[in-house]
């Protein structure tokens, strides 16, 4: 009779031992975001997310944590290959990921979900003071970075130099600098100009502009309008004098939205709860970055989302009144 009550008490001291280690286990759930390079927007866009989800960890145990990945392409592709919960993706390779176009030529993502669009971006054309590049057409016999190989930028670029007849022959030097890279690179006369398709202002362009003076060139002309023209995913843009402190001008370009796609695989209610975080808090969310300051519902639930809501998001949607 001791030895069984000895027994059992050391059993009921096992299992009050193991519960809260038990729930613990049951509760703690990851939600990883894909972002770009540390420096970029991507990356401040994924942590600006993280701090809202975490803030009411103990109500849905997810912890959100952010990864610097390779940009727009690798979030697609390592979504779909289940290593990435959620991931920030250019609305142009969102496009091209449904259909199976240029980077995912042949292999259209079917399972790929939209979740909610956010900032414009801008494709910006950054060159050293010395280079005396005005327009696209003075890359030619230039040392040129056109984005790292995963990047939404490498991409978008190939398509513009498509689309201008310009070939990589054109230019003296080729480069696949990381976003992270690009700025220093410049200032340190490796490259003379750099493509990025980013949010402003972001840090690696503002680096450079009050480093070593680097300055932003206008993408426009002919060509150019064409592209707009038949792409529904590209748009005027403009990134306004003052928006960096040494730019003296308007800028024109053309550009994409940011938007954060996941994978029909993904809980609704994981979605559901990644969704409301965000529109929840979506003042305290356009105070973390200055590019997300225009940013409405309105057209974060629609702009730019090629592939399917992800029924998740469509439920936050519906319970805000926002979609029928
Ligand atoms: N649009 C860029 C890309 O997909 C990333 C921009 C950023 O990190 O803010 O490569």
């Amino acid at each position: 009779m001791k030895k069984v009550t000895a027994f059992l008490s050391a059993v009921a001291a096992a299992i009050t031992f193991m519960a809260p280690v038990g729930q613990a286990q049951a509760q703690q759930k990851f939600m990883t975001i894909g972002t770009g390079g540390v420096t970029g927007v991507y990356y401040a866009a994924g942590g600006a997310i993280c701090r809202l989800v975490n803030k009411d960890r103990s109500k849905h145990g997810y912890r959100c944590t952010v990864e610097s990945t390779g940009g727009s392409v690798a979030n697609i592709n390592t979504i779909n290959g289940g290593d990435l919960d959620f991931g920030v993706a250019q609305s142009d390779q969102q496009f091209n990921a449904m259909k199976g176009l240029k980077a995912f030529d042949g292999k259209p993502v079917t399972d790929l979900r939209a979740v909610l669009s956010l900032h414009p971006e801008p494709l910006t054309l950054v060159a050293r003071k010395e280079a005396n590049i005005k327009s696209l057409a003075d890359l030619k016999g230039k040392r040129v970075a056109i984005g790292n190989p995963g990047s939404g930028t490498r991409s978008s670029v190939d398509e513009l130099l498509a689309a201008t007849g310009m070939k990589g022959s054109d230019f003296a030097a080729v480069s696949e600098l990381k976003a992270d890279e690009h700025g220093a690179a410049l200032c340190d006369n490796k490259i003379d100009a750099f493509f990025y398709v980013v949010g402003h202002p972001s840090a690696n362009i503002q680096d450079p502009m009050t480093t070593c003076g680097a300055q932003l060139v206008n993408v426009t002309g002919p060509a150019i309008a064409n592209l707009v023209k038949a792409n529904a995913f590209y748009a005027d843009a403009t990134i306004p004098a003052k928006t960096y402190p040494s730019q003296a001008t308007d800028l024109n370009t053309y550009g994409v939205l940011a938007t954060v796609v996941t994978s029909a695989k993904k809980s609704d209610e994981e979605v559901y709860l990644f969704t409301k975080a965000v529109f929840d808090n979506l003042d305290e969310f356009k105070k973390l970055h200055p590019a997300f300051a225009g940013l409405t519902p309105e057209k974060m639930i629609q702009a730019g989302l090629a592939a399917p809501l992800h029924p998740g998001a469509v439920k936050y949607y519906k319970e805000k009144g926002w979609v029928k």
